[in-house]
């Protein structure tokens, strides 16, 4: 077993390879670093802990059987999801956190030797640090179940809105705070456990309610968000087992979940505020009506592969709008061969990356990396966007919501005001897609109805390579 000593030397390294990891993943280019990082310290965290002096030897069994159970779970999971359902995975996980500091919570409660030689002022703060844990982990829970749901199509996009909802919350948030109160003044455990188990449940009711309530195009800074309380769930998990280093793992989660928020707010345009509160989006993923008077009207022109390639021969300049339609085709590695086949011919292609494209934050570049796509022809929309007059064609590639010039064009569009890749204003647009059908936002598209617009029907993958196919 280790020493004290050399169980806090290793937390430390743990923190500063934790520290690295994140400062790593900022960068596509230097990613795989951050994770590597990122899996040697929690390899020495996992050891420090399991083999540290907090476990006596009569424990070390039991935690090696939950080890073994969990990493398995894990390592089935991760072999098994497909790259599409990654997001789901992450939300899933985050609600694990979520339960882990409600157990851990209501066992600490329990436990008398917790409490045992604590001075009144010391019971107290470590009864807030139950309370708030738990509340945090129940939100976080049932939250990112919804969330689940919701990435996985489990349920509809579409915002619930209750009546008198903002009012409910507050009750909710009143009544949290009573019973907080009833919590710390408790005569007994059960009186005490009676106080914890109706905030639970209210937390967990205001977890399902906070995530019902947004919609589809919302559904982004949600992600982020459950991100940042799962790292503040297991921050207050490290405060009631006093272990520092889950403090300042879950510290540094829950910071970099919250900047990633603003990021995501601020790339929508969007106010945070307004977003918790829900309400914006509105449902996912449906076909619009054939004749509604408020879709978009027109011609849509659509064109088969060999006069894309067509197009394609004549550019100069191409840049490529990936979307979650090439996730799900697992386009990547054609759109590859496509860009080399290109540029081995003297074509600037260059790819535009939203920053909410996809299911995930990052969804894009993960896939391009994969791939094996140079960084440098990579670029973020804010790079991007003013060269889409100089460009030739710019080619979408199973996105939709991302490049919806309604979001410009319609103030009345639940999309509106959010910043999108301008890709009509290159000299001609290709969309490749399956049908005419919405993206997650569930909004419907005028840009398939522009003049210099041209609907390339299909499989992304498949698509593509007849494009390669035609073009040698
Ligand atoms: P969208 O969901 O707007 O559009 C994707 C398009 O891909 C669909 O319209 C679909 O059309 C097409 N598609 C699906 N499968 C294929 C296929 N096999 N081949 C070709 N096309 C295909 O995706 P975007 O990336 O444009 O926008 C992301 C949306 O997801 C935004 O609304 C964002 O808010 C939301 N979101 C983003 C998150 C994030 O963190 N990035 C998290 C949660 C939500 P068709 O069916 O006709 O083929």
């Amino acid at each position: 077993m280790m020493s004290a000593s050399l169980a806090t030397v290793s937390y430390i390294g743990a923190t500063i390879l934790f520290i690295l990891s994140l400062g790593g993943l900022s960068s596509p280019a230097s990613s795989r670093r951050g994770n590597l990082y990122g899996m040697i310290g929690m390899t020495i965290a996992v050891l420090a802990t399991v083999f540290g002096p907090k476990v006596t030897l009569a424990g070390l069994p039991w935690i090696m059987v939950a080890m073994l159970v969990g990493g398995s779970v894990g390592l089935i999971a991760a072999r098994m999801v497909k790259m599409t359902q990654m997001p789901e995975l992450v939300a899933l996980m985050h609600s694990l956190v979520g339960l882990a500091a409600c157990l851990v919570g209501f066992a600490n409660y329990i436990d008398p030797l917790a409490a045992a030689n604590l001075t009144s002022a010391e019971k107290a703060i470590h009864e807030i640090e139950i309370y708030i844990g738990i509340l945090i982990g129940a939100v976080t829970f049932s939250g990112s179940l919804i969330a689940f749901g919701k990435l996985s199509a489990k349920i509809g996009g579409k915002p619930l809105l209750l009546p008198g909802r903002h009012f409910m919350n507050l009750l909710a948030l009143l009544v949290v705070i009573y019973f907080g109160w009833v919590f710390l003044h408790a005569a007994t455990v059960s009186a005490g456990m009676m106080a914890l188990t109706v905030m639970t449940v209210i937390a967990l009711l205001f977890g399902i309610h906070m995530v019902m309530a947004i919609g589809g195009a919302d559904m982004p800074v949600v992600v982020s968000m459950l991100n940042s309380y799962s790292g503040w769930a297991a921050a207050a998990t490290g405060f009631m087992l006093n272990n520092d280093l889950l403090i300042v793992t879950g510290a540094l989660v829950g910071s970099s979940g919250a900047i990633l928020s603003y990021i995501m707010c601020r790339a929508m345009n969007r106010n945070f505020i307004s977003v918790i509160a829900g309400g914006f989006g509105t449902g996912g993923g449906k076909a619009p009506a054939a004749s509604g008077d408020a879709q978009p009207a027109g011609e849509v022109i659509s064109i088969i592969a060999a006069e894309a390639a067509e197009m394609l021969r004549e550019a100069k300049n191409v840049v490529i709008v990936p979307g979650y339609g090439m996730a799900v085709a697992q386009a990547q590695h054609t759109v590859f061969e496509l860009t080399q086949l290109l540029r081995g011919h003297g074509v600037n292609v260059r790819f535009g990356i939203h920053p909410v494209a996809g299911r995930m934050p990052g969804h894009m570049n993960v896939l391009l990396a994969e791939a094996k796509v140079p960084y440098d022809i990579v670029m973020e929309m804010d790079e991007i966007n003013a060269d889409f007059p100089d460009t030739d064609v710019a080619i979408v590639i199973g996105a939709n919501d991302i490049v919806n010039p309604a979001a410009q064009e319609d103030p009345a569009s639940p999309i509106a005001g959010m910043p999108v890749l301008e890709v009509w204003k290159a000299k001609t647009s290709i969309m490749m897609k399956r049908s005419m059908a919405t993206g997650y936002a569930g909004v419907d598209n005028p840009l398939f109805y522009k003049e210099n617009n041209r609907m390339l029907f299909g499989d992304a993958k498949k698509v593509l390579e007849d494009v390669i196919k035609a073009l040698h």
